[in-house]
């Protein structure tokens, strides 16, 4: 793992701890960070940089990303391995083979393989890569993850339902503001004649988070 600078444009600040009032009925309390950005906000429009139906299509376009985007950038892994080879080469062209423009980071993909099992933390922040799977999940943003996955990753992934044979090795990759991981889970036993829509479904957040492993399908 490496210490990298840290910008904070990508970042979430609602794990800050700040001295505020009470919340209040109509949930009105604004954090430092959210005053911050409302007044930026205003000052764009109000200067003409940007309107507010752009920052409205912008929000929408953010939010309408999901982890359904990454699961085909997995299957097509899966069953390509040309494919393959250049997710591993280049996760940024890769992913825009399939349509999804990951911007301003870089896509590192890590395989898990039968010796080693890889999982994604960012410890500064909340570091994770928003533009093909969406916005992380609270957890992942929280101190107690941050903190223990890189001190005892078999302990937390065992809390998640995952748990790894001895002889797994067991990597934890530091994401940064301008590196971002996908894990590539293993393709599950049983899966061979099952179409790429059918992987792509078997493909959860977690599992490409890396605290999950990818389960064969119900049969
Ligand atoms: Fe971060």
């Amino acid at each position: 793992m490496s210490a990298r600078p840290h910008d904070h444009h990508d970042h979430d600040h609602d794990d800050h701890e700040h001295a505020h009032a009470p919340p209040q009925p109509d949930d009105k309390v604004h954090s430092y960070y959210q005053i911050l950005g409302i007044a930026l906000k205003e000052l764009l429009i109000e200067k003409g940089v940007v309107t507010a139906a752009d920052v409205r299509r912008n929000i929408e376009a953010r939010d309408s990303i999901t982890p359904a985007n990454g699961a085909k950038v997995v299957a097509r892994a899966w069953i390509d391995p040309d494919y393959r080879a250049r997710l591993f080469a280049d996760g940024n062209a890769a992913a825009a083979e399939l349509g999804f423009s990951i911007a301003n980071t870089k896509l590192v993909a890590v395989a898990n393989t039968r010796d080693q099992h890889n999982v994604v933390v960012c410890t500064l922040c909340s570091c994770y890569p928003r533009d093909l799977l969406g916005l992380p999940p609270a957890w992942y943003k929280s101190r107690a993850y941050r903190a223990r996955v890189v001190r005892e990753p078999r302990a937390v992934l065992a809390e998640f339902g995952t748990t790894l044979p001895d002889d797994v090795a067991v990597r934890v990759h530091d994401s940064t503001a301008d590196m971002r991981f996908l894990v590539v889970p293993r393709r599950p036993e049983g899966t061979e004649g099952m179409s790429e829509e059918a992987l792509a479904s078997l493909v959860t957040r977690d599992s490409m988070i890396g605290v999950a492993i990818v389960e064969p399908p119900e049969l």
